[in-house]
């Protein structure tokens, strides 16, 4: 096919949904309303939808199909052996354990194999692995390269784990370490990809030290499509044949299937040997549900084997990444500064670096996510001092490290259209920016105060 600059979206869409689109007017009493917590606002009075790319993926037309050929059988459903050989075939594990989303995959491994005292070693954990592995007492050590830490670094991998610092803490630790991971992408850092050259790398260290190895593999397409771009020695290679390599390297993976199984709910474990798998299964009888279905539906486990597929399709990947590399790449020549290079998943705004007058604690990426759903009706996430600030003994503010307003995009969902549009309204934004104002917390929860805060602009 000859070779054009514009990537299309490579679909038509079957099913359409109307797009609410709100006056500022009208928008402005429900924030007010909300307490300029995003959070709170209805999900109808928002026109795009930019929280979270979990479980917001638009299903296809095959994946419709399969749900309603689901076999909903409680024991031997034929709807799991299909999703259980598609996990096979694509992984190369031969146990398959499913679970209703990421999280209990998270739950079982650490409730059956955690005890306090103990570690697990990772790039960066995402915060409800972080959460299932110090429930059962033991530590979550993020080892991630400097590079990842560094907003303005524009290394092409850094997700990678820290070999050194890996290699060092698994020769002090062997023994307190029941598995190791990696996670890819590298949520926490911002999507940012693993090399494989640095999964190869990680695989022998654990491998060296007798420590199992579990990838976190809820972006495992989105990674595997960033290797065969940006890595020397992987161009040209199928991404498909990535994907089984990096799986080949561990000794087992699980999933949040709401991410990269284009699915609005589900995950699984899979694993490489049966040493787990039966203290795996008699937990998730206790609290998910019989080993063939493990709280999902058939018809859930349907449209996850079509989308395991689906989500290989190399034109679909590059259309993907595209995504945010279109509109990172708009406004930055507008002048806004996004964490550089754009993840795969979801762009961040530096909000510390574009509204300067507005100090950390007066929350300048909140200011800005009010701001964007004002003017465009975006719903962003704040990811700076409202959802990590801290208070010192004295009751001194403590900022977080950024000051980021996540937008995370759904699957196939939203339009090159939809996001010139917002980019248009952007531009607009940029010439009054110095005239946003700060906000102060009007009420402050002792936990997770991000999803249930209420906010003020200053006067
Ligand atoms: C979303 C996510 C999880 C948790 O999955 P849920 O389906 O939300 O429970 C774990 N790890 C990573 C990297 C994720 O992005």
């Amino acid at each position: 096919m000859e070779k054009r600059r514009t990537i299309i979206e490579p679909f038509k869409i079957k099913v359409v949904e109307p797009l609410t689109v709100l006056s500022r007017d009208q928008r402005a009493p429900l924030l007010r309303a909300a307490g300029h917590n995003l959070f709170k606002i209805a999900a109808e009075h928002v026109t795009f939808d930019f929280l979270t790319d979990s479980g917001t993926t638009a299903m296809s037309a095959s994946q419709w199909a399969a749900m309603m050929v689901a076999d909903e059988s409680y024991a031997g459903s034929r709807s799991f052996h299909k999703f259980e050989r598609v996990v096979q075939q694509l992984t190369g594990y031969q146990h398959v354990i499913p679970t209703h989303q990421g999280r209990a995959a998270e739950r079982l491994l650490c409730g059956s194999l955690l005890k306090p005292g103990m570690k697990v070693p990772s790039n960066n954990h995402f915060d409800t692995t972080r959460a299932n592995i110090e429930f059962m007492g033991a530590e979550a050590v993020d080892l991630v390269i400097a590079e990842g830490l560094d907003p303005k670094s524009s290394h092409p991998f850094k997700g990678n784990i820290d070999i050194p610092r890996l290699r060092a803490f698994c020769s002090a630790h062997a023994k307190e370490i029941p598995f190791g991971m990696i996670t890819i992408t590298n949520n926490t850092g911002g999507g940012q990809p693993v090399s494989l050259r640095n999964i190869r790398e990680a695989s022998a260290v654990y491998r060296e030290h007798g420590i199992p190895f579990i990838i976190d593999a809820c972006r495992f397409a989105e990674n595997s499509y960033f290797i065969k771009l940006r890595e020397e020695t992987e161009r040209g290679r199928p991404v498909q044949e990535i994907a089984r390599e990096i799986f080949s390297l561990a000794s087992g993976c699980m999933m949040s299937a709401k991410k990269d199984g284009l699915v609005n709910i589900g995950g699984f474990i899979a694993l490489h040997d049966a040493q787990w798998v039966e203290s795996l299964r008699s937990l998730l009888i206790l609290t998910e549900g019989f080993p063939t279905y493990g709280g999902l539906a058939a018809r859930d486990l349907e449209a996850l084997a079509v989308g395991l597929e689906e989500v290989l399709d190399e034109r679909y990947l590059e259309y993907r990444l595209a995504v945010t590399r279109y509109l990172a790449e708009r406004l930055n020549a507008l002048g806004i500064p996004t964490v550089q290079p754009p993840g795969g998943h979801a762009l961040y705004i530096d909000a510390k670096a574009f509204l300067p007058h507005i100090p950390p604690q007066h929350f300048p990426g909140q200011a800005l996510a009010c701001e964007l759903y004002l003017a465009e009706g975006v719903r962003s996430c704040e990811i700076g001092s409202a959802m990590f600030g801290k208070r010192g003994a004295d009751g001194s503010f403590i900022p977080a490290p950024m000051e980021l307003v996540r937008l995370a995009f759904p699957r196939r969902v939203y339009t090159q259209s939809h996001f010139d549009y917002l980019v248009e309204g952007m531009e607009e934004l940029v010439s009054r920016k110095d005239s946003l104002v700060g906000l102060q917390m009007a009420h402050e929860p002792p936990f997770l105060r991000h999803f249930t805060a209420r906010f003020e602009p200053l006067p």
